[in-house]
């Protein structure tokens, strides 16, 4: 499936061949972090599927719990999160940040990682009142 995106502001753009299988729910303490949100989604795809088509991101490094680094790539104008790649072979690999996918309302999460962390309400919004705006 093809995918394009933006950051808020519009200043980064990209582009990307994605299989929609692959989509998915972080709860890591990381990712809470870095999103300030209560959990990321993530769609993956390989590196040499995706390409940025304007803006130059730039690149927050962090260490990963395997010792590797993790390049966070965001917008230095809106902070977007954009994407994020690794080092060594996870380099072939780019994590697409879900909330910037102009298709995301067609994407949709298959598995959930570091349930260990998740925040205890994240599998309660069913429940929760609903408004539409
Ligand atoms: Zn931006
Ligand atoms: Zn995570």
């Amino acid at each position: 499936m093809h995918i394009d995106g933006a950051c808020h502001c519009g200043k980064v753009t990209y582009e990307a061949n994605i299989n929609p299988e692959n989509i998915s729910i972080c709860h890591c303490t990381d990712c809470q972090r870095l999103t300030g949100s209560a959990y990321r989604v993530t769609v993956s795809a390989s590196r040499s599927d995706f390409r940025i088509t304007s803006g130059d991101p730039r690149v927050y490094t962090k260490i990963a719990d395997n010792g590797r680094r993790r390049m966070q790539y965001f917008c230095s104008n809106c902070g977007s999160p954009i994407y994020t790649t690794g080092e060594l072979e996870d380099a072939e690999q780019v994590g697409i940040r879900l909330g910037t996918v102009n298709q995301r309302q067609a994407l949709k999460p298959r598995a959930q990682f570091w349930c260990s962390s998740e925040l205890p309400w994240a599998e309660d919004l069913g429940t929760l009142p609903r408004h539409s705006k």
